[in-house]
Order: structure tokens, then C-alpha cells, then sequence
């Protein structure tokens, strides 16, 4: 489904490596793949970009459990996402990984150190079906999302001169210290809005409905969150977009309840056929199959349909169907069906049995106080 490399594979760590091993692996990749190191290098640049990824999830302890899990699926990224980062993620990432010293000797090259200002994430619910669920599912969703308007001119941010950062001095007992921020102004974009048509907003933003397909891998489950890279509201001054994150919601299926991979259903039968035996139709995730009651089917009796279940997320693995056998009981009876259940009562065969005594149960159970 997904043809990125593991990302432990791609920082040639084991699964089970601890932050500074992760830590210690990406800077090494960071080092050798930079673009200032290799200029003009396509490959190099993939590279390094692949290996940012692999960090941004493995330094990250929700994402790892997620990833361990569910593999790319798991994050969204991978399977039909559109995934991948951008390079000013890379490079705003940074300054944890390498420190102020590191990050400053290839700041210079960086140009200016403005830098793109990200749209924020657009969240939309998605209901599914079972059926929808154990296949996976294409679907096209409305978004009413913020796009770039058209006609829309910038200015270099008076604040920073364009360089989308503040130099503050404090002077502290140890003298006077320079800190510097990101512009208060532009949020660090080195640019505002000159000229902008009135239905924009100070952003240059405008709101708008867009069609967007998206494609649900098999498996999903009530309250997983997918995000699709770059599908969510548009960056200010022609910043990068943010991510669509769907949030799936699982439509209550009429007769079948779901938990986890396995499906479970729960079968009423005529007391007649449990006595004596029928094939029965009973819905299935895939459309309805028949199953046979075995006479003398007691009620409570639990069947497992191998395979019959849900896959799982990117696991290959599919659970079981589980159906349980409910011995239906008439509430009410005509007067003819009242005397004939009243001549099978006392017959032999109806005295409870459920451990094959040669006595009946109830008897039984009677002389355990009288006898
Ligand atoms: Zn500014």
C-alpha cells in the first residue's frame, strides 16, 4: 500500500532504539544530506528529507507507538496520503535537534532566516459504514476551506526590514543579552499584505468550497484521526497549506456489533428448528451467508465464522465473525398452541438435561435439599 521505507530502516536504527541513539543517527543523515552540502542534488535532498521524517516520528512518542503499530497507516502519512514534509519543517526542527551553534553555521545560507508561514489544519468528521470499513473506501468530501486570493500584493513587514525576526536586548545581571524572536508583526514571514481585494481577509485569505477525494485504507477504526499533508487551509503570504485531518466516525451497523477485528451478531431461533435442526440466513459484513442449527441446539451456543470479521490496519490479518445462538421464547401463545405445549411438558425428553444425567435437572436439584 505504501512505498516508503521504514523509518527505522531509513535511520539504520533498530526497533529498539532509545531518543539519543534516534537523535544521534538523524544528525549524521541531517549532516551528510544537507542541500548546502549538496547543491543541486536531487537525490541527496530525498534523502534528507526522507530521514526528517523518519526523526519527526520516531523522536516523537505518540507517533512511534502509532507508527510500531500501524505502521505508515497509522500517521496518516502513508497508504494513499499524501505525506512527506516540507523543507522550512526540516529546518524549523532544527534548532532542537542540533542547538543554536549548528543551526546558525547553515542559517547564513538559509537567506534572511523569514520563513514560510504554515496554513493551519482543517478538520472534518467522516462517517462509515462496516461494509466501507472492511474494504477501504474512496470518497469525495466538500471542504470549505481557506485558499489565497487572487489579486493579493506583499510588502516587505516594517517591524523585522522583512527578515521575519526581532533582535530584543535585556540587560541582565551577567550584561546586556540579545534575544531574538520571531516577528510579532508578520509571525515570521518577512511579509504583509499591500494590496489585497476587500473579501480577503488581513491574511489575503479567502474562504472556499473545494472537492477533495480521499482514500480510507481498510481497517479504520471510531475516533482515528488520518491526516492528509497539504489539504488543510492555505499559508498566509503564499505560505505552505496545512493538513486535512479526518476524523473517522463509525456508523452503528443495524444488527452487527463490532469489537476490534472480530464481529459478533446475535441469532434468534424458533425453538422448533433448535429441536430439530435448520439452515438459517444471517447478515454478514459481506452480504448474508447461511448457517446451520445442529438439533438439539441449546440456547447461548457461540459459532465462529473464521475470516468473517474486519482487517486489520495494514496487518494482512482479517478477525472472526462470532455468532450467538438465542433460543427464541414465545411471549404469547394462542389457546391450541397453549394445550399443545402443555402435552409436550411433561414429556421425557423435555425435562432439562444440560449435563446428560439420567435424572432430570430439576429433580435433581430437588433432592440435593429434600433428599
Ligand atoms: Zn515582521
Amino acid at each position: 500500500m505504501s512505498d516508503k521505507r521504514d523509518y527505522y530502516e531509513v535511520l539504520g536504527v533498530s526497533k529498539n532504539a532509545n531518543e539519543s541513539e534516534i537523535k544521534k543517527a538523524y544528525r549524521k543523515l541531517a549532516l551528510k544530506y544537507h542541500p548546502d552540502k549538496n547543491p543541486d542534488n536531487k537525490e541527496a535532498e530525498n534523502k534528507f528529507k526522507e530521514a526528517a521524517e523518519a526523526y519527526e516520528v520516531l523522536s516523537n512518542a505518540d507517533k512511534r507507538s502509532k507508527y510500531d503499530r500501524f505502521g505508515h497507516a497509522g500517521l496518516g502519512g502513508g497508504g494513499g496520503f499524501g505525506g512527506g514534509m516540507d523543507m522550512n519543517d526540516i529546518f524549523s526542527n532544527f534548532g532542537d535537534i542540533f542547538g543554536g551553534g549548528f543551526g546558525g553555521s547553515f542559517g547564513g545560507s538559509r537567506g534572511g532566516g523569514s520563513r514560510v508561514v504554515k496554513g493551519t489544519n482543517l478538520r472534518v468528521k467522516m462517517k462509515l459504514t462496516l461494509e466501507e470499513i472492511a474494504e477501504g473506501v474512496k470518497k469525495k468530501i466538500k471542504v470549505n476551506k481557506l485558499v489565497n486570493a487572487d489579486g493579493v500584493t506583499f510588502k516587505n513587514c516594517g517591524t523585522c526590514n522583512g527578515t521575519g525576526r526581532v533582535t530584543r536586548v535585556a540587560q541582565t545581571f551577567l550584561g546586556a543579552m540579545q534575544t531574538q524572536s520571531t516577528c510579532p508583526t508578520c509571525q515570521g514571514a518577512g511579509k504583509m499584505i499591500d494590496k489585497k481585494p476587500s473579501e480577503a481577509d488581513h491574511n489575503g485569505l479567502i474562504r472556499k468550497e473545494e472537492v477533495i477525494e480521499i482514500e480510507i485504507p481498510a481497517g479504520v477504526e471510531e475516533g482515528m484521526q488520518l491526516s492528509v499533508s497539504g489539504k488543510g487551509n492555505a499559508g498566509p503570504f503564499n505560505g505552505i497549506a496545512g493538513d486535512l485531518i479526518v476524523v473517522i466516525e463509525e456508523v452503528a451497523h443495524e444488527f452487527l456489533r463490532r469489537d476490534g477485528e472480530n464481529v459478533h451478531f446475535d441469532a434468534y431461533v424458533n425453538f422448533v428448528d433448535a429441536v430439530l435442526g435448520e439452515s438459517i440466513e444471517i447478515p454478514t459484513i459481506t452480504g448474508k451467508a447461511k448457517i446451520k442449527i445442529e438439533p438439539g441446539t441449546q440456547s447461548g451456543k457461540m459459532l465462529r465464522l473464521k475470516g468473517k470479521g474486519l482487517p486489520i490496519l495494514q496487518r494482512g490479518h482479517t478477525g472472526d465473525m462470532f455468532v450467538h445462538i438465542n433460543v427464541w421464547t414465545p411471549k404469547k401463545v394462542s389457546k391450541e398452541e397453549k394445550d399443545i405445549l402443555e402435552k409436550l411438558k411433561n414429556s421425557e425428553n423435555f425435562i432439562p438435561s444440560p449435563d446428560g444425567g439420567e435424572k432430570g435437572f430439576f429433580q435433581r436439584v430437588k433432592d440435593m435439599f429434600h433428599g
